[in-house]
């Protein structure tokens, strides 16, 4: 029997407890959104949601596309200067003309609260698990809510970008799995795929994970988000992958909800 990792549950009972727990001091999330891509502004207010459902403060700070990159690093600074604020989120991805690492880096390590700046980054590296990715942590923090450890298994992570693949990776080294990082120039991701215990993909290409792919009983999370024929999916054949996975995770319902939830609990430890 496939067992479903209901993101959605869980991320709301993260949620409720976040309510329940948090302290009178006021917390307010200054988000930087640059450019009118549609994905991310329906994140961003899904974000803005889930804070003030608990109480938290939400505030945008909107530029368009071809703004000039040190206007918005001079914002930034502005927030990192303003008590007011708890934590800065940089929307991603940022225009193409942009030097991303440089605008992360400007936010101060302290408000960082998508642990994306190089300093977070290397506290995580160094088994210092400070403020931590929020879709990474998602991850983690899935598999935990299920009691699935991946200490000694074999883990297979397909994306090895800064904002998931990376920051996973290093928390399940941490943790005592044995990682495999894949990407789009890995020769015979198949090769790595059938190896997994636990399968993580985050790449955004559709239905990339096909059964063939996967050993039987493997565990597998869909971090991925693209649509097909209008509709939103993941990178995983769901439907046919789900016959072979022990546990799966649904696209939508999966990772998604979970990130905004450990965004929201970031925010409340900070
Ligand atoms: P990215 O573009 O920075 O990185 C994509 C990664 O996938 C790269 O490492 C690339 O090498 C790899 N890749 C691309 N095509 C591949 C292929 N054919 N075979 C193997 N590897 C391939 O993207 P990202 O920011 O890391 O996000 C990845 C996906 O996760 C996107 O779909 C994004 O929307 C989604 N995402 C979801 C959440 C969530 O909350 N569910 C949060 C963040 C990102």
């Amino acid at each position: 029997m496939t067992v479903i990792l209901d993101g959605k549950k869980v991320s709301s009972l993260i949620l409720e407890d976040v309510k329940k727990n948090i302290s009178n001091k006021k917390r307010k999330l200054a988000t930087i959104l640059v450019g009118d891509n549609y994905a991310s502004e329906l994140y961003v207010n899904i974000k803005k949601k889930r804070c003030e459902s608990v109480g938290m403060d939400f505030e945008l700070h909107k530029f368009n596309s071809d703004e000039n990159q040190d206007k918005v690093i001079e914002q930034i600074k502005k927030l990192n200067d303003d008590e007011s604020v708890t934590g800065i989120l940089v929307q991603l991805p940022l225009p193409i003309s942009y030097d991303t690492r440089k605008v992360l880096d400007s936010i101060s390590p302290t408000k960082d609260v998508d642990g994306l700046t190089s300093s977070n980054l290397g506290l995580l590296m160094s088994n210092k698990e400070t403020i931590v990715s929020c879709t990474a942590k998602a991850v983690i923090t899935l598999l935990d809510n299920y009691n699935i450890s991946s200490e000694g298994k074999h883990v297979v992570i397909i994306g090895h970008s800064f904002l998931v693949g990376r920051p996973l990776a290093e928390i399940f080294l941490n943790r005592g799995a044995t990682v495999t990082v894949c990407h789009d120039r890995t020769n015979d991701l198949e090769k790595h795929t059938q190896l997994a215990d636990i399968l993580v993909s985050a790449t955004g290409v559709s239905h990339l994970i096909k059964k063939e792919m996967v050993k039987q009983n493997t565990i597998v999370v869909d971090v991925g988000i693209s649509k097909k024929n209008g509709k939103l999916c993941g990178d995983v054949d769901f439907e046919n992958v789900k016959e072979k996975s022990s546990f799966i995770t649904p696209v939508p319902g999966g990772i998604g909800p979970m990130t905004v939830a450990m965004l929201v609990e970031n925010l409340s430890s900070m």
